[in-house]
């Protein structure tokens, strides 16, 4: 079918969390939306749904009902080495189960009127002729600005050639139903560094499931379903059936650092850009953000050469430089994880991280601002604090 006549004034591919987030900002200015989506929604997505309150702050709906848990407490720990937990009164760490809240976002943007979203059409080809023609098997539309929101295998960064990101990340997870795990009663998030050559793995428990995974920067490591199983052991986590049968890995670009300023408006976001940070892999806020500044870029200046100036520039000055700088800090971090987690239990050093993300700064602010936010943290009433973690880990 094509649908030639109406020229959209934007067509948005891909509809994770930077895509839904550019098109809430578009329908919010009254511009008219295509969203297409690869995948059957909902759609499987490998992640830990971990939201840290940077992603809550620029959320584009308030994501109350799909949290599937709130953690008042998330541990850092070296694999068989020193620990560090962070308390808070309230939650320091709030969950989601992706393909839940994906949809949920898509399902917001569809009670405007202005907005058409097509899943289970992956985009093939895109022609620019000074309108967008965007082309699935089952139709062509036309637009005037495009938002690549495609993730980390972007088609659309491959045709216009504007991200090149610093890494990949591998990130490998099984979500297991509470039903079937028993053998631990501790229910304290945590990140075990070292686990594995420059990473860690990972346990979240959430309200009906646990997210178990491993998370690393280094290229061409062999065996990780093999170390996962183990993991999963080691943890303490006792499985019934195979732990492995929802087994998902993914590899996402990070530290995305040289970027293009295309000569058509088109708009690279969240995985497609490289965004994510480096050092835990962090990418729903850099997707939520990049969308919602994409969003913004389009709605709000009438020449496209104005809108495209400012994102990049935008993206240059904020996001970028935070990516960046997340991978050379995970260089440094991955080297000696010990010392670094020793390092971190100081509030001199997260003070300012946690009350930076709790403001929504970038970790390029937390870091050029560090002396301010320390002082900051200490009259916000944060009610954040560092325990030793129980006696058993500090003896590993
Ligand atoms: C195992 C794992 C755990 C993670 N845990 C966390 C975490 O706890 N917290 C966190 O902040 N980040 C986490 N991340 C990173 C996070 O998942 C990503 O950075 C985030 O999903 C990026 O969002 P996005 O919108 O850019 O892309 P995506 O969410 O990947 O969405 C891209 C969409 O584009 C669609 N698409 C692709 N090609 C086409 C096409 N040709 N036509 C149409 N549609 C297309 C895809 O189907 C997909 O739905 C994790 C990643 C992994 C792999």
């Amino acid at each position: 079918m094509t649908d030639t006549r109406k020229i959209f004034d934007a067509v948005v591919i891909g509809a994770g969390p930077g895509g839904s987030s550019a098109v809430r900002e578009l329908l919010c200015s009254g511009r008219s939306v295509v969203q297409f989506d690869a995948e059957s929604f909902p759609r499987v997505k490998p992640c830990a749904g971990g939201l840290t309150a940077r992603s809550l702050h620029c959320a584009p709906y308030d994501p109350a009902p799909t949290l599937v848990g709130r953690a008042p407490a998330f541990e850092f720990s070296t694999w068989k080495g020193p620990a560090v937990r962070f308390e808070q009164t309230g939650s320091v760490l709030q969950f989601v189960y992706r393909p839940h809240f994906d949809n949920w976002l898509v399902e917001q943007n569809l009670n405007h009127t202005a907005f058409g979203f097509h899943s289970a059409e992956p985009v093939e080809s895109i022609e620019w002729d000074g309108l967008f023609r965007v082309r699935t098997k089952q139709r062509e539309v036309v637009g005037r600005n495009l938002v690549g929101a495609d993730g980390a295998y972007s088609r659309v960064n491959r045709i216009f050639d504007l991200a090149r990101p610093k890494g990949k990340a591998t990130a490998v997870e099984v979500v297991l139903p509470n039903h079937r795990v028993g053998g631990t009663t501790e229910r304290v998030p945590c990140f075990d560094f070292g686990y594995l050559p420059r990473g860690y793995g990972w346990v979240f428990p959430k309200a009906d499931h646990w997210s178990v995974g491993l998370y690393t920067l280094a290229e061409g490591l062999r065996g990780v379903r093999g170390r996962l199983l183990q993991y999963i052991l080691e943890k303490g986590l006792k499985v019934s059936g195979d732990p492995l049968d929802s087994f998902e890995a993914h590899r996402y670009p990070v530290g995305g650092y040289r970027m293009r300023r295309p000569s058509c408006p088109v708009y690279l976001v969240g995985d497609a850009a490289g965004l994510a940070e480096a050092i835990v892999g962090e990418g729903i806020y850099y997707a939520l953000e990049s969308g919602r500044l994409a969003g913004r870029a389009i709605a709000s200046h009438s020449e496209p050469s104005d809108g495209l100036r400012w994102y990049y520039r935008k993206l240059r000055r904020g996001l970028l430089i935070d990516s960046y700088l997340s991978w050379r800090i995970a260089g440094v971090f991955y080297r000696d994880p010990s010392k670094w987690i020793r390092r971190l239990a100081s509030p001199f050093l997260w003070r300012p991280f946690v009350e930076g993300y709790r403001r929504g700064a970038s970790l390029g602010r937390c870091v050029g601002f560090a002396p301010f936010l320390l002082l900051l943290s200490l009259f916000s009433g944060s009610s954040i604090r560092t325990v030793s973690p129980p006696e058993t880990r500090l003896d590993r």
